[in-house]
């Protein structure tokens, strides 16, 4: 766990809009035709010299990352535009490493090359299935051909990384048909994965379908079932699990982005909905939220405000508590010494009996002083950060 200054920040940049809204999504995302997004990106390029003005850390961010929603909804030429206004106000290395995450449908030669121009390292691919049931049932727009399309022209276009996006435990879904999605992906070799459980959210169409009886999550054994599959089947294939949800063939394929959340890395977030992180001290940090709706959001920046919603001071404890919890989502866990030695708390000390128990029952292993979850710890990593206690 390196100290805040040894990490440079990163940087995200939310799009809202997605073609369609997908029925288990509970995310603030709007479909939006050409003049709403054309809007959308005037206000982005409002939103960051306020957002500059208020961030005060002179180390350039390293990484840029376009999430959403479905950036690649956007042309090329205004993801141009988006980046030449931040590296106007804001400190940026030249070569950012820089992600962008797409839909199938929009992956053709032509935009990967654009993509490439704009210098995006990974992309990620939001396939969801390689099975035609499984996304006619997630009403996803693309079928399994244009999916299998869209991974081998990424593939083609030279990316660093290539990466898929996988839902599972789908209502009804066994193990063997979970399987074949794992071995058609597998087959595509892409760089990284990253596979979900399908969760229910109450206000969506998914969550209203279960409310009235009409639609089941899986049962919990059989979502661990399905999630111990996944991570042995990867690591046996080439792409061990480096977090909870995230695979990858090698280490220079993981996101460099996402691990700045894992171990409190700073990070400013542009657009509605996105969190930023600064980080004062070791042990004081500040996080702040945009406004979650496009409306409010744009509503405030027409005004010359920052579009604020919200913001938490975070003091060693908070920040010990947070790196725990994320650290045990990773397989690097949690470095012992390096914990105390940013947030002031013997974990060791204070949880002895719990951890002489935990690696009793397998869950943990201690390696080099690090607390690593074995799989069976992984499975129910929040349980386990939940489990420790913080002295004083
Ligand atoms: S594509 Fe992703 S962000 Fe867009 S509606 Fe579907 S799940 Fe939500």
């Amino acid at each position: 766990m390196p100290p805040p200054s040894a990490s440079r920040p990163g940087l995200y940049v939310h799009v809202p809009f997605c073609a369609q809204v997908c029925p288990y999504c509970d995310f603030s995302v709007l479909r939006g035709g050409e003049p709403a997004r054309r809007r959308y990106v005037e206000h982005l390029l409002a939103e960051v010299p306020l957002a500059a003005a208020d961030w005060s850390d002179p180390t350039p961010f390293d990484t840029v990352y376009f999430g959403g929603g479905t950036p690649s909804i956007l042309p090329a030429a205004e993801l141009v535009r988006v980046l030449e206004t931040c590296r106007r106000h804001l400190p940026l290395v030249d070569e950012p490493w820089t992600c962008l995450e797409a839909n199938p449908e929009d992956v053709t030669p032509e935009s990967c090359a654009e993509w490439r121009g704009l210098g995006v390292r990974m992309l990620s691919l939001g396939v969801q299935s390689f099975d035609d049931a499984a996304l006619r049932f997630l009403e996803r727009a693309h079928d399994s051909g244009r999916a299998r399309a869209a991974v081998e022209t990424a593939l083609a276009a030279g990316f660093a990384t290539v990466s898929v996006d996988l839902i599972y435990g789908l209502p009804d879904q066994d193990e063997a048909a979970w399987r074949r999605q794992l071995e058609a992906l597998v087959a595509l070799a892409p760089d990284h994965v990253s596979c979900y459980q399908l969760t229910i959210h109450p206000r969506t169409r998914f969550g209203v379908a279960a409310a009235r009886g009409k639609l089941r999550e899986l049962p919990d054994e059989r979502q661990a079932a399905l999630f111990e599959l996944t991570h042995r089947f990867l690591a046996d294939a080439g792409w061990p699990a480096y977090e909870v949800s995230n695979f990858a063939r090698g280490p220079e394929h993981r996101s460099r982005h996402n691990r700045k959340y894992w171990d409190h890395t700073p990070y400013l977030g542009l657009g509605p909905s996105a969190h930023s992180l600064a980080v004062a001290t070791p042990t004081s940090a500040r996080r702040f939220w945009n406004e979650l709706r496009t409306p409010h959001w744009e509503r405030r920046l027409a005004a010359g405000e920052r579009p604020l919603e919200g913001e938490e001071r975070l003091g060693p404890r908070e920040l010990a508590t947070e790196a725990l919890m994320l650290g045990l989502r990773t397989a690097e866990g949690v470095d012992l010494d390096a914990f105390t030695q940013r947030y002031g708390f013997d974990l060791e000390a204070s949880n002895a009996p719990l951890l002489v128990e935990l690696q009793a029952s397998g869950q943990l292993v201690l390696r080099d002083r690090r607390l690593v979850p074995a799989l069976s710890g992984l499975a129910v990593a929040d349980g386990l950060a939940a489990a420790f206690t913080l002295p004083g």
